[in-house]
């Protein structure tokens, strides 16, 4: 049997559900209440050069994500990205080099993403509110202006888990497990600087100080443009500065990454300063996805598993195989 889908959320989980379910012959239609989509998975377009301000790269550890990536190698849509890595902590800044792969979309992240919406409905602009219970256990999804879209006779939410315990007021055991998952906030910087820095990092794991992330972004395979960089802080730096201004929170992040470099660092010809207010879960589980089937609603996202790309991708994965 063929089903009419809605899936709210179009990051990767919600991507991967949506073409797991289009190849099993179903109607599916993503929204997502951003213009693109992709999520957490986001580049900043700017005259100075494209920045990846949210997820950096990703790595591939199950068989079935392995096989996925090998496709998307083949179409050039991912590249593989071998960055001198370095940690910072209380002795000072020193490599670490590692044989892990590390993928990242060229020519950046969001790349990737389109691609791989290619093909599929997706409605943007479109900030989902509740699900509207119609006869014949259908749904219609309400968004923030009260419009109506639908009817659905399947629902898949592939938002993070506080923006789905709203939507699943109708499925109270599924509302009560995503409120269970607390997401931790974090602030990235973007800066772009008219001289290259003079560093042989390309990216360090920081474990002392306000960041935990430092990457020459302009490392990646396929970025052309100026010398940029993106920083990150960590989860309890962003807690305790959630509502400075982006102007004080670049300063402060810029003379981390200068204290991280050993650098005096010159002004940036371009910044841009991104707060996450869900970066990533506080925990690892391992649901896969959450399912009311008698409901004909489904749950899925990074969350569901851990705070990783292949995560979502898993996740979204999953609630398709529940739901079909
Ligand atoms: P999301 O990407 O968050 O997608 C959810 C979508 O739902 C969003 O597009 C949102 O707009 C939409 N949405 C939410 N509520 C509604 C609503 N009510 N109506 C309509 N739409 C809605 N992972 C890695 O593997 N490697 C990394 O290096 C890495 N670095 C990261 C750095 C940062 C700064 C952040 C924030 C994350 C990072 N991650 C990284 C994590 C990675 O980005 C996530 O695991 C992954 O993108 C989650 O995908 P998702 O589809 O589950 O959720
Ligand atoms: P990974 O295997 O490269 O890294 C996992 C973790 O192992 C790193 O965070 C780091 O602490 C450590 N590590 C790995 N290689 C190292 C090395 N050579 N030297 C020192 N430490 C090393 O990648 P993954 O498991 O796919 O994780 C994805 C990345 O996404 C992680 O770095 C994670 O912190 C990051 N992430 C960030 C956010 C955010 O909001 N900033 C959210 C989700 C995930």
């Amino acid at each position: 049997h063929n089903h009419n889908i809605a899936i709210i959320g179009a990051g990767l989980a919600g991507i991967s559900a949506a073409q797991a379910l289009t190849q099993s012959g179903h109607r599916v239609t993503l929204y997502d209440k951003s213009r693109g989509s992709g999520g957490r998975m986001c580049s900043k377009r700017t005259t100075e050069g494209d920045f990846d301000i949210g997820a950096q790269y990703f790595t591939a550890r199950d068989s079935q994500f392995r096989q996925e990536v090998k496709r998307w190698l083949d179409q050039g849509w991912v590249t593989e990205w071998n960055p001198r890595l370095y940690r910072y902590d209380d002795n000072g800044l020193t490599p670490s080099e590692d044989d892990q792969q590390r993928f990242v979309g060229t020519p950046r992240m969001t790349a990737w993403s389109r691609h791989l919406l290619e093909g599929l409905e997706l409605v943007g602009e479109t900030r989902i509110v509740r699900l509207h219970p119609e006869a014949d256990r259908q749904w219609l999804l309400v968004d923030e202006h009260d419009r109506h879209y639908g009817p659905y006779d399947r629902v898949v939410i592939a938002t993070p888990a506080p923006q789905a315990v709203p939507l699943l007021e109708a499925a109270p055991q599924l509302a009560q497990t995503a409120a269970q998952v607390q997401m931790e906030a974090g602030w990235a910087v973007a800066m772009a600087f008219e001289q290259p820095l003079t560093t042989n990092v390309d990216a360090c794991f920081v474990r002392t100080g306000p960041l935990d992330w430092v990457a020459r972004n302009s490392s990646k395979p396929g970025r052309a443009g100026l010398d940029t960089w993106v920083v990150q802080s960590t989860a309890s730096w962003a807690e305790g500065h959630l509502d400075l201004k982006p102007e004080a929170v670049t300063q402060q992040l810029g003379q981390a990454l200068a204290e991280v470099l050993g650098l005096h660092l010159p002004p940036p010809v371009q910044s841009h300063a991104h707060r996450w207010l869900y970066a990533r879960p506080n925990g690892e589980y391992n649901w896969g996805a959450l399912a009311a089937p008698e409901l004909g609603v489904y749950v899925c996202g990074d969350w569901c598993l851990g705070g990783r790309l292949e995560n979502a991708w898993l996740s979204g994965l999953q609630a398709a195989r529940t739901l079909t």
